[in-house]
């Protein structure tokens, strides 16, 4: 920054009444993609937000798999990411770390087990069933081991859409390229030792199924991380329960550790309708795990509207503060998992922001009766069912 620039942007920043602590962060938002417009949402029409994951080959390894959606293959992603990976019996996901974002899980099928460490020198060992979740914190090193003798299947999440691309860090990728002296000076082998180690990423490690429970590592005891990695979220009720759906949420006021992810089960009958909405506060990505016909709609001003229609193995992202529904056209049951990222969970949903206006106000922008008007929801929709809103919750969650 030059010093006329400097002083332009002091002096703007003082006449915004902005406190001297105040500064950085907002210069911060000014260089990011917060106000800015990303040219890439700012053409004439919306840009495709879905990505048939499933459908993608990725990273195979026998019946093992890896199926990303970055910025590569969903370019408006660009704040977060996604892999669908199936491990078979006695496959692992080798000791890695993420430089650049957080890691959270959903597991879909099957159990596996993970370790993470954290710098405190805290790690922990974690079995997980379906539906449980896991979140790593950015940078924290782990693994990923498939329990017992049927395949697991799990979708990991990350708050940043370019987390693959030069971000994944392996420890054989490490240490095969590292001079073997060198290794022999910090970990005590003879040089030779290290002739035997893997010269390339190996990525799915292959041995036997293993142990239950957990044996002691390494090291001859536990050292449990202060808080857990480890939710589990489909064992607790739905936080929102209505006739055309249910929800389960997590974030960081029941999972501490979650402080930038926070998920979501949505389940949609047949005919169920997540009312219009945005988020002012995060990006959304969705994995379909069950469903067909999905109608996921987006709104980007200017006139810019925009369907996709997601299936199961389907991936779709709704950027920060764009409008946005998702109906299950579809016959059967809908479940998707969904993440935002940030702990802290918020939306506003367009029935709730009606209600909060005055009916003559109403009246004019819509140009209707007042009789119309009155017919509207006085209370949030949040899912609707086939046959419409319907009544509100006793205790509407927040
Ligand atoms: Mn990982
Ligand atoms: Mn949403």
């Amino acid at each position: 920054m030059s010093d006329t620039t400097r002083r332009a942007f002091l002096g703007a920043a003082a006449a915004a009444g902005a406190s001297a602590a105040a500064l950085p962060r907002d210069a911060r938002a000014d260089a990011g993609s917060g106000n800015a417009p990303d040219p890439l949402l700012s053409g004439k029409e919306l840009p495709t937000f879905k990505f048939e994951l499933e459908k993608s080959r990725g990273k195979v390894s026998g019946l093992s798999f890896g199926k990303e959606a970055t910025v590569e293959q969903l370019p408006i992603s660009k704040g977060m990411a996604g892999v669908s990976m199936r491990l078979a019996p006695g496959v692992s996901r080798e000791l890695h770390w993420h430089a650049n974002a957080a890691e959270w899980a959903y597991v879909v099928e099957g159990r596996c087990r993970t370790t993470v460490i954290d710098p405190g020198g805290g790690s922990e060992t974690n079995d997980f069933d379906p539906g449980d979740v896991w979140y790593f914190p950015r940078g924290h090193g782990h693994s990923i081991q498939c329990l017992g003798d049927t395949p697991c299947h799990f979708i990991l999440i990350f708050d940043n859409g370019y987390f693959s691309e030069f971000g994944t860090f392996s420890v054989t990728d490490w240490l095969g390229h590292a001079p073997p002296a060198l290794l022999a000076k910090n970990l005590g082998l003879p040089v030779e030792a290290f002739a035997k180690f893997p010269k390339a990423e190996v990525y799915f490690t292959h041995g036997k199924a293993p142990p239950e429970p957990a044996v002691l590592p390494h090291q001859g005891k536990f050292r449990n991380a202060p808080e857990t990695h480890k939710y589990r979220l489909s064992v607790e009720a739905p936080h929102s329960v209505h006739p055309g759906g249910r929800e389960w949420r997590v974030g960081q006021d029941k999972f501490p550790i979650s402080k930038t992810i926070t998920g979501v089960i949505l389940e949609l009958e047949p005919g169920g309708l997540r009312e219009l909405h945005w988020h002012p506060n995060a990006d959304e990505w969705q994995y379909v795990v069950a469903g067909s016909d999905l109608d996921v709609t987006l709104f980007g001003s200017h006139g810019r509207f925009r369907v996709e229609t997601l299936g199961a193995g389907d991936v779709g992202y709704i950027p920060q503060g764009y409008g946005h529904s998702i109906e299950n056209k579809g016959k059967g049951v809908a479940k998707l998992v969904i993440a935002f990222n940030t702990g802290h969970y918020e939306a506003i949903d367009l029935s709730a922001w009606l209600a909060a206006n005055p009916d003559y106000l109403l009246r004019d922008t819509f140009g209707v009766p007042e009789d119309v008007v009155k017919q509207l929801p006085r209370h949030r929709v949040f899912l609707a069912s086939k046959d419409g809103p319907g009544a509100a919750e006793p205790n509407p969650p927040r």
